[in-house]
């Protein structure tokens, strides 16, 4: 079997004329019988990279997807498309599944999506065991692995369920977010060599990412939805009772909005989302149980009304918008309450201490992110291991204030960080630099500290928000679970020695007016 068949597929039965990045690589490996594990941005076109070698192989492809809620849609899709395709999952009754199983022997399909959950039947592993399948497409596999956000029990029956299958079929893992160590965890349980990763990069040059810190949010959407009338969007937050707010919000404002989260119900959920696909509403504002599989290309932006736990999270849903490939926009507003918000789920949650502490260390991450002068794409690459220049599009990279030098307020804070011994977070350390005069402090004796009240000439806020930015700028390291503290690195260590200098755009530029050509 050849690439020119799969072209020819592409053609005739998807109708497009050529592949995306990475299509190519991904189905000419999983043509040539090898386990394959794809990384693909969100909307880079996962799903042709198993539909395509389902249509060319005897045999049926196994489609593996947590999204319950939308495998009737993509199966009925792909029915329309003339696609012999069905799924599995709880939505169904007892009857209908074995009739379903009973036409899949028969040999009438070519793909079938189940739940992962399914998996967890030794009954069902039984009767897959009874069909020639040939491939296993595992789609947002990331949720296999425990190093990522989004980890799944169920997936982790997957590799014995294989193991159990008296054939072992061909495994196709899929996924949009994968850091090297979730990527190498995916091909370590899944029996992928590593040499067949294929990876496209994480860049998406179509998306401007922007940060927006210091603003009332209500405002910035409202004044954000006036600049962009018209264009459909979604605005993501942290709570049910936060999504329901601002969707009040919007309405009162004339906004055509609807709202999703898992606490509406089945049908009201499902109408809400089909206005958002067919454009009857403008604003889809929701929790992040909205958006995972979604496939409307004009979404032009997506605004995060508040901060999410993970960069992972972030990403993924930031990249809703612009699968067109059309200029689109994805805003972080940022307010260091509701990174508390993240912080209180993870408390709350009943995740063991290690996953706790991993985390508590990925919300920090977030928090970098969100304080961080330099290139906000640069930034997300780095952390998915991927080396890139600046974007020149971000808030950061298009920030035209002019850098002030702040070396001697960067060496207060690191200073006084140093003499804190690593045992206190940031907190503790505006509170010492402003000379707070509380009981903590008392209590700890920290008023005698050389630093105490070097910095009493500037708010708590201001100085808190220093370490923050020297934080996200690497002068200063944040180490730990729930109650990180902070430590002094390398680059701060050069600092501190007057070896080198700290600057922040921090005031406005007056800009010069522009000479009159003539
Ligand atoms: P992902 O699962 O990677 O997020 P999808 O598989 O849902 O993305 O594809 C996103 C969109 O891109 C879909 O509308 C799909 O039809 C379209 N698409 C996929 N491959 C191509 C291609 N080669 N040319 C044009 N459009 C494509």
């Amino acid at each position: 079997m050849d690439l020119a068949a799969a072209q020819q597929v592409l053609k005739t039965t998807f109708g497009y004329d050529e592949f995306r990045p990475g299509q190519k690589a991904v189905i000419e490996q999983v043509l040539a019988g090898q386990n394959t594990l794809a990384v693909m941005p969100t909307g880079g076109g996962k799903s042709l990279c198993y539909q395509i070698p389902a249509l060319l192989f005897d045999g049926i492809t196994v489609v593996v997807s947590p999204l319950i809620s939308l495998m009737k849609d993509q199966v009925d899709a792909l029915n329309d498309n003339g696609i012999a395709a069905t799924f599995i999952n709880s939505s169904l009754d007892y009857a209908t599944i074995q009739s379903r199983l009973q036409e899949l022997r028969a040999g009438d399909y070519t793909l079938l999506y189940i739940a992962p959950e399914r998996l967890d039947s030794q009954q069902f592993i039984q009767a897959l065991g009874q069909l020639p399948i040939k491939l296993l497409a595992i789609d947002e596999a990331h949720c296999i692995s425990q190093w990522g956000h989004d980890f799944r029990p169920s997936y982790l029956a997957l590799s014995t369920a294989i193991e159990q299958l008296p054939t072992q079929p061909q495994v196709l893992a899929l996924t949009a977010t994968a850091t090297e160590q979730v990527a190498q965890d995916i091909c370590q349980r899944l029996a992928i060599a590593p040499d067949h990763e294929v990876n496209t990069g994480f860049a998406r040059d179509n998306l401007d990412l922007s940060v927006v810190k210091d603003q009332d949010t209500d405002r910035y959407i409202l004044d954000y939805l006036k600049a962009n009338q018209g264009e459909a969007g979604i605005i993501y937050a942290s709570t049910r009772k936060e999504v329901a707010r601002i969707a009040t919000l919007l309405q009162q404002h004339h906004v055509k909005a609807a709202m999703y989260h898992a606490g509406l119900e089945d049908n009201i959920r499902r109408q809400n989302q089909e206005d958002f696909l067919y454009d009857r509403v403008q604003v889809m504002v929701a929790t992040n149980a909205f958006g995972m599989g979604i496939d409307k290309s004009n979404v032009r932006f997506v605004i995060h009304a508040q901060v999410p736990g993970t960069l992972e999270a972030y990403y993924q849903e930031a990249g809703r918008a612009g699968r067109d490939g059309l200029p689109s926009e994805a805003v972080l507003i940022y307010r260091p309450q509701d990174a508390q918000i993240q912080h209180f789920f993870i408390d709350q949650s009943e995740m063991d201490d290690e996953h706790k502490h991993r985390s508590y260390q990925k919300l920090q991450v977030m928090s970098q992110y969100a304080n961080t002068q330099g290139c906000l794409q640069q930034f997300i690459l780095k952390y998915f291991g991927e080396t890139s220049e600046s974007c020149g599009r971000c808030s950061n990279c298009r920030d035209d204030r002019e850098a002030q030098d702040i070396t001697t307020n960067a060496q207060k804070v690191l200073s006084c960080v140093v003499r804190l011994h690593a045992r206190f977070g940031k907190g503790v350390v505006a509170q010492v630099l402003t000379g707070a005069n509380n009981q903590r402090i008392r209590d700890l004796d920290l008023k005698g500290l050389s630093t105490y009240g070097i910095m009493a000439d500037q708010r708590q806020k201001t100085v808190t928000e220093l370490v923050d930015f020297l934080t996200a700028a690497g002068y200063l390291q944040s180490v730990g679970g729930q109650y990180p503290t902070l430590t002094v690195t390398k680059t701060g260590v050069a600092v501190l020695k007057g070896e080198s200098q700290v600057y922040r755009k921090t005031a406005q530029t007056v800009k010069q007016a522009a000479p009159v050509n003539d």
